[in-house]
């Protein structure tokens, strides 16, 4: 039998609050916000500023996140609130990967406060899980000055339930064996990917802990959710499937995305990227046989906010061109303030009819000839490898081609050589 899969998920306890603090504290401030009801807070000025961080001494005021400012103070009038200094949030993010990196060559940043590592057979170098992650809690507090929880189990869905046990500063199994007994017991809403709606549909249906969903009727959940109650029921049994943050969970979709070797300032910039993306996206469409209707971009900024735009075609596609042309389209409307670390693109809305509808102003020759060029360029490719066939637009100055392969090999490569 395999050995187990080990992962973690290593989660900063009050990020912002707890960032902000550390910050004030180097800066020669002697008191410890961490200590005192405090928030971070945007905007003082402007009426609508808003809690983005509290203290834990601010929760019990039953002060909450996304409330307002103005609100906050009249529950607790004391309260301290200090600005918002993102950037140097993003350093101590960074501050916190390279120690993970240190751990496992696998670390997957899932937002600007939590990352997955795979600890998987590193027994022998960092003793057994607990006690590997009670260390790592320990390198971070010591080398960072902030505290983590860090969940431990043999997928990273179960791992970052563990991580959101008791808080601060600990570290939580959640072993398959232990899902019965740590997990069923809870409100449904606790489980990762049920939000309020979903909590809504599920407690008319008579469904409210985690454990009567986990056995809950399949057929019942599928009336209700379609095939997402499959994927429902399978979290609620601590089955991951889909791995969370990688292609996301839905039907009828080609997706692709990438994070960035560098972040970018300019939708310009993004260009090459989003070609190789919408070639990916248009091969599989094409290999699949399928059209899509909708083109969706993802963008992740560098404090790992995403947005995502999309446009109904007015004839369904699976050419390169229309979907990259789109794509542009899009990014360009949807362009944010602050670097971009993420580009995706999705076609969705997918039918296996073989035919573009064509209307009036579509030039019929010239779609047909592209899809031809298209498959021709696919049939290639698939007898000489990626990089048999590459556009033009995708080779950069050292004409070094960077197609969609080569995109993945380049991030697997970063990785590799960031594990060292
Ligand atoms: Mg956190």
């Amino acid at each position: 039998m395999a050995a187990r899969k080990v992962w973690f998920h290593v989660d900063v306890n009050s990020a912002f609050l707890s960032w902000s603090a550390l910050r004030l504290l180097q800066k020669g401030e002697t008191l410890d916000l961490r200590t005192v009801p405090s928030a971070v807070g945007g905007n003082e000025e402007k009426r609508h500023g808003v809690v983005l961080a509290k203290s834990q001494a601010a929760k019990k005021y039953g002060i909450h996140t996304g409330e307002s400012l103005f609100s906050a103070r009249l529950k607790c009038p004391d309260l301290i609130v200090t600005p918002p200094d993102f950037d140097w949030y993003v350093q101590c993010s960074k501050g916190l990967i390279a120690i993970l990196n240190d751990y496992s060559p696998v670390v997957e940043q899932f937002s600007i406060d939590e990352a997955f590592v795979e600890m998987t057979g590193s027994e022998g170098l960092f003793g057994p899980p607990v006690q590997a992650a009670d260390a790592l809690r320990e390198r971070v507090l010591r080398e960072l000055g902030f505290t983590v929880n860090v969940g431990v189990s043999v997928n990273r869905l179960l791992a970052k339930t563990a991580s959101d046990f008791e808080k601060p500063n600990r570290t939580h199994t959640l072993w398959p064996e232990e899902v019965p007994q740590k997990l069923w017991p809870l409100p449904v809403g606790n489980l990762f990917g049920v939000g309020p709606s979903a909590v809504r549909t599920l407690d008319a249906l008579g469904i409210r802990t985690v454990g009567d969903l986990a056995h809950a009727d399949p057929e019942v959940l599928r009336g209700a959710f379609g095939v997402r109650g499959d994927s429902l029921r399978r979290h609620a049994n601590g089955i991951e499937g889909t791995p969370l943050g990688k292609r996301e969970v839905r039907d009828n979709s080609y997706g692709n995305s990438v994070t960035l070797p560098q972040d970018l300032t300019r939708p310009e910039q993004a260009d090459a990227t989003l070609l190789a993306l919408s070639e990916s996206v248009a091969g599989r469409l094409r290999t699949d046989g399928k059209t899509a209707r909708v083109v969706t971009v993802q963008l992740v900024d560098n404090l790992f906010r995403r947005t995502s735009h999309q446009t109904v075609l007015a004839n369904p596609t699976n050419t390169t061109e229309t979907i990259y042309q789109t794509a542009r389209k899009l990014i360009r409307q949807m362009w944010p303030h602050r670097p971009v670390r993420l580009v995706g693109v999705t076609a969705e809305k997918t039918s296996a009819d073989q035919f573009e509808q064509l209307d009036l102003f579509t030039d019929a020759r010239h779609s047909d000839k592209q899809e031809k060029l298209d498959r021709a360029a696919d049939a290639l490719r698939s007898r000489f490898g990626d990089k048999a066939v590459v556009r033009a637009r995708l080779l950069d100055p050292a004409d070094k081609p960077v197609t969609p392969g080569a995109l993945s090999a380049a991030k697997a490569r970063d990785k590799r050589k960031k594990g060292q």
